[in-house]
Formats: C-alpha cells, structure tokens, sequence
C-alpha cells in the first residue's frame, strides 16, 4: 500500500444538477471528513461500519477576527459555525474501496455553492485537489486493476453507444489482460531457463527445450497478431465506422447523406484518437456508430484544380472501411459502372467493402435489376423520395454487426497495446530466427526480455512515470 496525501474532487460533472458526489480517498480521509461532518446518529465516520451510509450535516467552522460577532472566543480567533449542506455520505474502508485506500463519497446538493464550499473545507482540512484521473491512478499502483483496465474506465465513461460501451465492460471486466498475463508467464519461464544456461556456459547445457520454446513463439505469434488485426475492427467500433459516399457529380450523394442521417442525424465534435480536419456526421444504427466523410465529386478531368480535389476524394475514400459508390441510373450504362468500381478498387488498394448504390430509381421507367443485369449486390434507392434506405442502413449495420460477433471476444481497442504488441511481435519474430539460426543463448534471452517487457506495458506489470502520466492526464478530474 502506497502512502499518499489524501485526496479530494468532485466527481460529477461541476455545473449545476440535483445532486452531486464529491470523493475523498487516502489514509487521513475519515479524519478530515470527521471535521466537518456532524451525522445524525451522532457517531463519528470513523467508528461506522464499512459500505454503509451515513445522514447529516456538513459543517464550515470559520475563525473570526475580531469585531462585533455572536461567535465565542473572545475579540479575536472566535469561531463560527455554519451549516453548508445536509448530505449522504457512503463510506469505504481499506481495501475494500474503488481505490483500494480508505474512501467516503459526498453526496450533496449539486449547487455549484455548495461543491465548492465542501471541497474548499475538505482542502482546509488537510486534503489535496486530485489530478485527473488519480482515483483510477491508485486503484492501478493499489493492484485494484491492471493498466488495461484502468485505461477501460475511461473508455467506458466515453462510450457513446452499444458497440463501444460493450467493448469498454469487456476490457474494465479483465478481457484479454488473462491471455496477455499467461502468455508473458509462459515466455518468462522459458527466459529464466535459457538465463540459468547462461551460469553453466562453459558446459555445454541447455535446460530449455529449444522445441519447446519455438513452439510457444509460434503460438505467442498467432495470439498476439490476432489481437493486432482486431484493431481495425475495435477502433472502428470505439470511433465510428468510417463510411464514404463517393461517386460523380450530380450522383446524388449529399442528397444520400441526408436520407440517411434524417432525424438521427448526430454531431460529434470530439472523438479521441481520430485525427480528422471536418467534423463529420455520425449516424448510429442499431448500437453501432458510422461515421460518413464527405468526398467531392469523382470523375476524369484535365482540370488540374479538380484533380487535386480528386486526389484528395481518393485519399478519404482510403480511410474509409466501406465505400458506398453512388451512380445515377439515369445517367449512367452499366460499363460505366463497373468501371468506375474497377477504379475505386484499383485506387484503394486493399479488399475494402464497396457497395453498389443505384438512385433515381423514383425517375426508372423500368426496373433497375433489368438495365442493369450483370451488377451484383446493388442497393437500389432513391434518396429524393427516402427509399431503400433502411435497406441500406440494415445492410451496414450486418456487415459490421457479423464481423463482430465472428470475433467473439477479443478485439483491441487501444492504440497503446496496438504499438505494444507489434513491439512483442517483432521481437518474437526475431527470437524465431535466433532458434533457426542457433544464436547463443545470451542473444535469445535479450530477445525474449524484449517481447516479455513489451507485454508487460499492456497490463502494466512495467511502467514508467511519463506512461502513467500520459494515460491518466487524459481522464477527468474525480476519476
Ligand atoms: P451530389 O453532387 O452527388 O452531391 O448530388 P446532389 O445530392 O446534390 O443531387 C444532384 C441532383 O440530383 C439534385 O438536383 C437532386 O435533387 C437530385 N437527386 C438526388 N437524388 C435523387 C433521387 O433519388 N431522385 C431524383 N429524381 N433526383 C435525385
């Protein structure tokens, strides 16, 4: 148990509200809240029972200077006691508290007045103003939770919708800060041995099963980069699918966009971990965020003012994991469709979902499916008159929805454990050729304490100062 001062801040959002929670932790948090506080049944916190809750007044003693007063003391240093507020407060005792030290939660009336007079005596009495994100912060170095899931508090209190809100109660509930534990484990076993080698080097022993051991790594490998590869899918989740409608001119695609947001249409001004230069509009079907980037216009020009603006659409439509392609049927043959599919393919690259969009079907003298035979998997709509659309929603909401059902229950949301795996990856990957190539056992324990250190920073068995730092100064203050 780390000794440190004791800590106080609100924790509920500051403004005005019904009620509001003001938290105190560290050692010394009975004692200073029993200053102030005046309980109905006449005993002091301290001597109450743990997790049970406790009615009466928060008391402001003020000291006088002097002057005409009904206070007592004499002409200076009299006192004055003033009732702030009549309160709840809910105590927890060491270890036994979110924070693993002794805890009391505030719950007062949420006049900003009056949060700011009970904190202003608490900091009187002896407590310090938390940093952001120090409850969690001690929970972490107290052993209440690892960093992973120190890191899936804030991810929880950000959740947005069901997808990302689901993701963050897997990783708060340990998720794969198991696997990641047992696989460290196993590889420090290994290392230990091939160490132990090192003592005996001029006899020629080797007490780690070099089979073994590639055997594990290979494993290791297969975990580790399936956990790499769920990052798409989980910062997806976490963030908003990304979903471009890209087509020509005239296509119709702001028109889509309309249709499509309609009344559900959301602002979202701040997602963390997206570094984006338009704020673009968020749609949530079903649970699952999208997130639509606007393209301009795609077509062949000899403009070179557009084709910058081209190139630019094709840099977004990058970005994006599906691509909604928008062709008028009015205006466009069925070749000129599939080549500009061709295209879309052709320019980014990797085996993105690109869905076909037919509009204007509202103006088609006959049914799309016949001019347009040979097309699979087309999504006829017409976006002026609002049809098809849900059609349309239902079709994004499956792909997503059965790419992440397909991943049961591992999927990575964070950037940092993203970087840190790929460290533990390459540094396997070299340990594989130190087995190939029968490196010294010197060189493939330096190899596997590499990988082994860089698992631990998922979880947080090794951390420094400036990770923590990095981490917590990203939650709110009274978390
Ligand atoms: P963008 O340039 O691709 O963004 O196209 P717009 O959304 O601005 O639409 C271009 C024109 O097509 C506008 O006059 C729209 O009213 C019209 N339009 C869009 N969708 C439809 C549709 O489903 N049916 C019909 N008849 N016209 C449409």
């Amino acid at each position: 148990m780390i000794q440190s001062p004791t800590i106080a801040a609100l924790a509920t959002g500051g403004g005005l509200s019904a009620i509001a929670v003001i938290r105190v932790s560290g050692s010394d948090a009975f004692s200073i809240v029993d200053k102030c506080f005046k309980g109905k049944s006449g005993k002091r916190l301290s001597d109450q029972p743990a997790n049970t809750i406790h009615f009466g007044e928060i008391i402001s003693h003020s000291t006088g200077s002097g002057g005409a007063s009904t206070g007592s003391g004499g002409a200076t240093g009299f006192k004055e006691s003033t009732v702030i507020d009549e309160v709840l407060i809910s105590i927890f005792k060491e270890p036994r508290s979110f924070t693993g030290e002794d805890t009391l939660e505030i719950s007062c009336h949420g006049s900003v007045y009056i949060q700011q007079q009970i904190l202003t005596i608490l900091f009187a009495s002896g407590a310090v103003p938390a940093k952001p994100g120090e409850f969690t912060q001690r929970a972490f170095l107290n052993g209440k939770m690892d960093l992973s899931q120190a890191e899936a508090v804030a991810d929880l209190i950000a959740s947005e919708n069901k997808a990302s809100h689901e993701l963050a109660f897997k990783q708060l509930r340990g998720g794969y800060s198991d696997q990641i534990k047992q696989l460290r484990e196993q590889l420090m076993n290994f290392a230990a041995l091939i160490e132990l080698e090192l003592d005996f080097s001029g006899e020629d022993v080797e007490f780690a099963d070099r089979s073994m051991l590639k055997a594990l790594v290979d494993h290791t490998l297969i975990v580790i980069n399936k956990l790499r590869d769920s990052f798409a899918l989980g910062n997806a989740l976490k963030n908003g699918i990304p979903v471009t409608i890209a087509g020509r001119p005239n296509a119709g695609k702001s028109t889509l966009l309309n249709a499509l947001l309609n009344e559900e249409r959301a602002i979202v001004s701040h997602i963390p971990g997206t570094t984006r230069d338009t704020v673009e509009d968020v749609l949530v079907i079903d649970g699952i965020s999208f997130r639509f980037i606007d393209t301009a216009g795609l077509r062949d020009t000899k403009d070179e003012i557009e084709s910058i603006g081209i190139a630019r659409s094709y840099a977004k439509i990058k970005e994006a994991e599906i691509i909604l392609y928008l062709f008028d049927t009015l205006e466009m043959f069925q070749s000129e469709v599939e080549n500009d599919i061709l295209l879309l393919k052709e320019k980014t690259g990797e085996n993105k979902l690109i869905i076909p969009v037919g509009n204007k079907t509202d103006q088609l003298h006959k049914k799309p499916q016949e001019q347009f035979k040979e097309l699979k998997d087309v999504a006829w709509i017409s976006a002026k008159e609002k049809k098809g659309i849900d059609q349309l929603k239902g079709r994004l909401h499956k792909h997503v929805n059965l790419g992440f059902t397909s991943k049961d229950e591992t999927i990575v949301t964070n950037a940092r454990h993203v970087d840190a795996l790929g460290r533990a990856a390459l540094n396997l990957v070299t340990v594989q050729q130190g087995l190939t190539s029968q490196i010294t056992s010197h060189f493939l324990a330096i190899d596997i304490r590499s990988a082994i250190h860089a698992l631990s920073e998922i979880t947080g068995q090794v951390t420094s100062d400036d990770l923590l730092g990095l981490i917590f100064g990203k939650f709110c203050i009274g978390k």
